[in-house]
Parts: structure tokens; C-alpha cells; sequence
């Protein structure tokens, strides 16, 4: 017997296509820029940082971004229900319409939450490296003061010791806020922040983690077959 055909639903608003999103997790230090990167080129979806798009929409004054401000004038963090609007708004342009992918959002489980209601989420990645690993590759860093050369001391040491490969300056720098103490103290913080929401994601059968204490392709490779 024949099935009778389908018929035509028009969507609404959102989820023109078959919109699924991505959320990325990595602590700072986890080589995540260089995978979101990675990933965008791949899945074509565009990358999502709610702090850029909040600046975006300040500077170019739409209703949101008035809004926003008021907030922010005041030394307030801007609500929820204003960073979903925006979400909302971004989720609706060309290019995405297959999904985006999120990153540095949510960062809670009511944004999580709110999320959900505006945009499916298949995925959640999280780049994991060892707290101590992270401290090693972020505290060796310093760049050269002249020609901003950057260098580690275990991984990419200068071939003389105290000259600049590229320009022959003696002149480097370190950042103040690269030393062992604040890398761990903001490592803490990730840590404590994402925990309940590697949680509330874990029970809906989507959160993969990536071991990111290895070579670059390896972990790329790693994420593109958990998106698959
Ligand atoms: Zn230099």
C-alpha cells in the first residue's frame, strides 16, 4: 500500500533546514581557537561568541543592542533573556541556517536551558587538558618585545638563548598574568563554571570529550568523527 504523501509543513520562523548547533567548551589554554577554526572550515557552520555579538550589536545600535547597553553602562552583567534575544536574531541570518557553533555560551544551565528553546543542540565538544599541562605551555610563553615573535621556553625555545630568531632583539616580554597562580585561578573558575553544565548535557547523551593533550590534527580528527 501507498503511503500517502507527506504533507508540506512550512516552517516558521527559526529552523528553516535542519538546524543543529555546536557547543565548544575549553578552558583558556586548551588550543580551542584553533579547533573552532578547524571545525567552521569543516561543517561550514559560522562561529557564535556572545561577547562579540553583544559589542556588535552596541556599536550598531539595533533595539537589542540599546537595550544591552543600559545594562552595561551600569556595570551590570546583561540578563539572559537579552543574550537570547540576540541569539535569536543572529540564528536567523543566511548563514545559519544549518546551525551555528557556540562558543563561550552557555555558561550556565538556565542559559543552557533557554537555549534549547530557541535552537537544537546535537553536539557539545570539550577540549580537556590536564590543569598542569595547560600551566606548562601558557606560563613558558614570552614574545619579543620588538617584532612580537612568540616563544616557549620547553617548546619553542629560541635557537640562541636571549636573541630573537626573527630579528635579533635581546628585548622580550612576558605577560604579568601568565604566571602559575592566576593560569590555575582561572583554570578553577572554568572548571567549577562547566561542571554542571558538562553534567546537564552528559545526561542528554551529547557531550563528547576530547582529549586535548595531543598533536593538533590528532585531536581535530578526534572532534570531526564525534560530530559526524
Ligand atoms: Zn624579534
Amino acid at each position: 500500500m501507498a503511503c500517502p504523501a507527506r504533507p508540506t509543513v512550512k516552517t516558521g520562523t527559526l529552523h528553516a533546514g535542519n538546524m543543529e548547533s555546536i557547543v565548544l567548551f575549553g578552558p583558556p589554554g586548551a588550543g580551542k581557537g584553533t579547533q573552532a577554526q578547524r571545525i567552521m572550515e569543516s561543517t561550514g557552520l559560522p562561529q557564535i561568541s556572545t561577547g562579540d555579538m553583544l559589542r556588535a550589536s552596541v556599536a550598531a545600535g539595533t533595539q537589542t543592542g540599546i537595550e544591552a547597553k543600559k545594562f552595561m553602562d551600569a556595570g551590570q552583567l546583561v540578563p539572559d533573556e537579552v543574550i537570547i534575544a540576540l541569539i535569536r536574531e543572529r540564528l536567523l541570518e543566511d548563514d545559519a541556517s544549518n546551525g551555528v557553533m557556540f562558543d563561550g555560551f552557555p555558561r550556565t544551565i538556565p542559559q543552557a536551558e533557554a537555549l534549547s528553546r530557541i535552537t537544537k543542540v546535537s553536539h557539545v565538544i570539550a577540549i580537556e587538558v590536564p590543569d598542569e599541562r595547560i600551566v606548562e605551555r601558557i606560563c613558558g610563553r614570552y614574545t619579543c618585545g620588538d617584532c612580537s615573535a612568540v616563544y616557549h621556553d620547553t617548546f619553542n625555545p629560541t635557537a640562541v638563548e636571549g636573541v630573537c630568531d626573527v630579528c635579533g632583539s635581546s628585548n622580550f616580554k612576558r605577560r604579568a598574568d601568565d604566571n602559575e597562580d592566576t593560569v590555575l585561578s582561572r583554570l578553577g573558575a572554568y572548571h567549577q563554571q562547566t561542571s554542571p553544565l558538562a553534567d546537564w548535557y552528559d545526561n542528554q547523551g551529547i557531550f563528547h570529550r576530547i582529549n586535548g593533550d595531543r598533536a593538533i590534527d590528532e585531536i581535530t580528527e578526534d572532534i570531526l568523527s564525534a560530530l559526524d
